[in-house]
């Protein structure tokens, strides 16, 4: 049987095995750095046995059929919850002091009724110039809204999440967090513009539950009915070993060793020792390029640096104040949360048999922080955002043991990517692919990595 090494076991290396192992062509192998597998899809059980996700996790399908079948097939049809239509994905915004439940893009309404004005004269004003290539994410919004709107307001917004301005930042940021669209009418007048494709693809209809569901896309979101994304990638796992794949956690990648345009061999550290898979068929790698070509000799500059991201769980004892949202993003200077989400609004059973509702706040600091500090720090945020009423409504509150990275992806880290991916192609290696998040490729949500890790293994199938 031909030799397959997977190396990232999240869920672009899971997927790419389950395709791999539906014929019993290949002996495959999948190696992770981590304990567990699912990267970033996973949950985090503390040891007095509160779960949590590590924020939000809904599996949004990538609309390529192979791809969903696959994911959904997992487990039975039953045991999913399914969020459709105006429901896939409700999502809000703290902004200028409130919460939007209604809309998780910028409402320049909020603003003083001078600077609205002003703005729907930019916007109008603009039209022409939507043809500009943009560079960076500052003349990309610039060419969406006009100069006025990305000034006044987005620049703002920037600043708060990635502590940098719009030119210096790629101009896949306005997708991570949506800046892609603004609120700038009323439901009652954006009705009859929402006809023009043009306007729908720029200005936001100002209530999510009641837009026109015909003028949605029918990709859906799914997530279990039981509670947890770790129970879901342990089917995975299960399903994967009794196909016969091999699932290693915990390695080091130590080696890659090929010779002309062939990868032979790999040798990597578990348990303290070094092991070999050699006579290598193919090796397919679901981490960031970048990652890659340090095993092809491929040194990176300084990089701008990333911010410390903290998951910080809580239970509440009152149904969190954010309506029936299930995330939202916070836009104004003075939090470091950027998102808080609320499992209980898309799983029910999220909700502790205690009746707790379990929340996640994602923050992230330019320093690395202590548990005490970080835990004063959302607490008072949680109270600042009116997400409780009180202290006293918090009745839990914890953070996994390690920290995480959260990437700023800046024009000098794109960079980076971008010649590290040039390197890899230009070693012109043929039993090799490689794929995983990588904001200069677009290649952020997990949709669009399942897609590429399809594409890049079709040819194998
Ligand atoms: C803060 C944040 C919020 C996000 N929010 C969303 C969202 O709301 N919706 C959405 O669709 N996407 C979101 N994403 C993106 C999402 O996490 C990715 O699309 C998805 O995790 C990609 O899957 P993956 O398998 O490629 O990578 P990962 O999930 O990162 O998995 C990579 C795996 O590779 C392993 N690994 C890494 N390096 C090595 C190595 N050298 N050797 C061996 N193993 C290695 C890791 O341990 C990990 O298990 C978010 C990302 C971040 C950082």
């Amino acid at each position: 049987m031909k030799k397959i090494v997977i190396i990232g076991g999240g869920l672009g290396g899971l997927y790419s095995a389950l395709k791999l192992s539906e014929t019993s062509k290949y002996d495959i192998t999948i190696l992770d750095s981590s304990a567990q597998f699912g990267g970033s899809y996973g949950s985090y059980t503390y040891e007095d046995g509160a779960l949590f996700d590590y924020g939000i996790h809904v599996i949004y399908e990538a609309m390529n059929e192979d791809v969903d079948k696959t994911l959904r097939d997992i487990i039975p049809t039953s045991e999913w919850n399914f969020l459709v239509g105006n429901k896939k994905d409700i999502a809000g915004t703290y902004y200028k002091g409130k919460l939007q439940e209604y809309s998780h893009y910028i409402d320049i309404r909020s603003q003083e009724s001078q600077i609205h004005q002003k703005a729907i004269g930019s916007f109008f004003n603009n039209i022409e110039n939507e043809k500009i290539e943009a560079t960076n994410v500052y003349e990309y919004l610039t060419n969406r809204f006009g100069k006025y709107i990305t000034d006044t307001i987005h620049e703002d917004v920037l600043q708060k999440l990635y502590s940098d301005n719009g030119k210096n930042l790629h101009l896949m940021v306005s997708k991570i967090v949506p800046l892609e669209r603004v609120i700038l009418y009323s439901e009652e007048f954006v009705k009859d513009l929402m006809g023009s494709s043009y306007i729908r693809n720029k200005i936001a209809y100002p209530d999510q539950l009641n837009f026109d569901e015909s003028l949605k896309s029918k990709q859906r979101g799914l997530y279990p009915k039981q509670f947890g994304m770790q129970g879901y990638v342990n089917r995975i796992v299960d399903l994967l070993k009794k196909r016969g794949v091999k699932l290693i956690s915990s390695v080091q990648i130590e080696n890659i060793n090929k010779s002309e345009d062939k990868i032979n061999s790999i040798e990597y550290i578990h348990d303290d020792r070094t092991d070999t898979i050699d006579n290598i068929s193919h090796l397919h790698w679901a981490i960031p390029e970048e990652s890659v070509a340090r095993f092809f000799d491929f040194n990176i500059s300084e990089k701008d640096k990333p911010k410390h991201l903290y998951y910080i769980h809580l239970y509440t004892n009152q149904k969190p104040k954010m309506g029936k949202l299930y995330y939202f993003y916070i836009l104004d200077k003075g939090f470091s949360s950027f998102r808080i989400s609320s499992y209980y609004n898309y799983c029910t059973d999220a909700k502790t048999n205690d009746g707790l509702y379990p929340i996640c706040m994602e923050m992230h600091f330019d320093k690395e922080q202590d548990k005490k500090s970080l835990f004063i720090q959302a607490k008072k945020e949680l109270l600042s955002l009116n997400v409780v009423d009180k202290d006293d409504n918090i009745v839990y509150i914890n953070t996994p043991s390690k920290s995480s990275v959260f990437p700023v992806p800046t024009l000098k880290n794109t960079k980076i990517t971008k010649d590290a991916d040039n390197h890899i192609q230009s070693l012109g290696i043929k039993n090799m692919t490689y794929t995983g998040v990588c904001p200069e490729k677009e290649l952020f949500f997990l949709h669009d990595i399942l897609l590429e890790n399809f594409n890049q293994i079709k040819d194998l199938l």
